[in-house]
């Protein structure tokens, strides 16, 4: 029988990926916290139309890369390719919209696409992001994009490049969109199949499309933020004030137009120099002031991010800037009758002075535990043998020095704390 292996574009998490995806998420929910951003959870199947009335048709993610599926009762559930939609719908179904205004709320969680698996794009992927509900001011796209810098610097990521662009609103863009159009008219015939499709439902994408026989028609196109409105152009104005203000790098980029359709005026990215071709954006996002009225609710606006934290852990890794999964700081090898009950409460009273401790419960030979307790990386074994319990003691071994010594039970704690204290320092 062949192997049960991960279906493609899935993958296992674990030591030092898991350790330093970790460390991303604490970073932050940290930066989100501080900054009053409280967490939602929301599920990670939603009727089929939360995704394709929001996300839209005529994008890639409905079109081709959702996971759907029929429930017993014959319903259309789809498995999430994004959050933002959902968190948008908890926010009116939680009566959200009832209370002080804007409602800021970050979330984290895996996330769902079919799309071709390559390093940096997975069908599974983690994202963690930030909604701030509400309001329309520019304070507060300034506030989600020095919220996501911040996560970034956090970790010492360096070459993040901030790309930013304003691709107006309800005023504006019909009369944009039919000026992008006139410019592609003439080239349908050369286009990829999938912009003569966007041509006409979602033109904006024709921009990024990075395809040989699209890319080039993309010279002489109009820019969205050269046929911005008056708010428009004033929303994005005071946005990139308050970036320099905050002294946040940015460039201006009029071909950044975001791939989801209920986005409105600022759209940003965060690439990194690193991550190449089209798997170089670590996060991005902007606001989307049209989508509640899309999902049937009253007009509401909104902004925020997603990141995605595989991208952002494969940049650390390139960075050298791995983290280390917890290895144990002390090993107890329980070695006489009874001895393990007394291992267990000895372990306690390590982990309440904040030391990783594993107690070994195997049964080989106490020569080969003492291995096992070294390829761990254990700086401290205490050993519970006959002789020693029978003392009431244990006997203590400094792994790195190499010292060992007989110490009472109860002052086991002390002694393996003065161990680690010197390792330390
Ligand atoms: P999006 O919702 O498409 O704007 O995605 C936000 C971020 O999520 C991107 O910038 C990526 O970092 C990450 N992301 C999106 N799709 C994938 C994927 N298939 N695999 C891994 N990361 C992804």
């Amino acid at each position: 029988m062949p192997q049960i292996r991960t279906v493609a574009g899935t993958r296992d998490l674990f030591a030092a990926d898991y350790a330093t995806g970790s460390r991303v998420l604490v970073e932050a929910a940290q930066q989100a916290r501080l900054r009053g951003y409280s967490g939602i959870v929301t599920p990670i199947f939603e009727y089929t139309e939360v995704f394709s009335r929001a996300v839209g048709e005529g994008t890639d993610v409905v079109d081709k890369e959702m996971y759907t599926f029929e429930d017993r009762g014959g319903r259309s559930l789809t498995l999430r390719p994004e959050a933002t939609a959902s968190v948008l719908r908890a926010y009116f179904e939680g009566g959200m919209n009832q209370g002080p205004q804007p409602v800021r709320l970050y979330y984290r969680g895996p996330m769902f696409r079919a799309e071709r698996p390559q390093a940096g794009r997975y069908r599974q992927f983690f994202q963690h992001g930030v909604e701030a509900i509400g309001e329309s001011a520019p304070g507060l796209d300034a506030e989600v994009i020095e919220l996501a810098w911040s996560g970034l610097q956090s970790l010492g990521l360096e070459g993040v490049r901030l790309q930013v662009n304003s691709i107006g609103d309800a005023a504006c863009r019909p009369a944009y969109r039919s000026l992008l159009q006139d410019h592609y008219r003439p080239h349908l015939g050369e286009m990829c199949e999938d912009c003569r499709r966007r041509f006409d439902i979602n033109p904006l994408r024709l921009l990024d499309c990075k395809k040989p026989t699209c890319a080039p028609l993309q010279a002489g196109a109009p820019n969205p933020v050269d046929h911005l409105c008056e708010d428009c152009a004033s929303h994005h104005r005071s946005l990139k004030e308050a970036l320099v203000a905050l002294d946040i790098p940015f460039t201006e980029n009029p071909r950044l137009v975001r791939g989801l359709d209920y986005y409105t005026r600022t759209a940003f990215e965060f690439w990194h120099d690193d991550l190449k071709g089209s798997q170089n954006a670590l996060g991005g996002g902007g606001r989307y002031d049209g989508l509640a009225q899309v999902l049937g609710f009253e007009a509401t606006p909104g902004v925020g991010f997603s990141m995605g934290v595989d991208r952002i852990v494969l940049a650390l890794q390139r960075s050298g800037l791995s983290a280390a999964p917890p290895g144990a700081a002390v090993a107890i090898l329980p070695a006489a009758e009874g001895a393990a009950v007394q291992a267990m409460r000895l372990a306690s009273d390590l982990r309440l002075s904040g030391h990783v401790t594993v107690v070994d419960h195997g049964s080989r030979s106490l020569k080969s535990r003492m291995r096992q307790a070294q390829k761990m990386g254990a700086a401290v074994v205490v050993i519970l043998g006959e002789t020693e319990l029978s003392a009431g003691a244990a006997a203590v071994r400094d792994m790195a020095g190499g010292g060992q010594e007989e110490v009472q039970l109860g002052a086991v704690a002390q002694s393996v704390s003065a161990i680690l204290e010197r390792g330390a320092a």
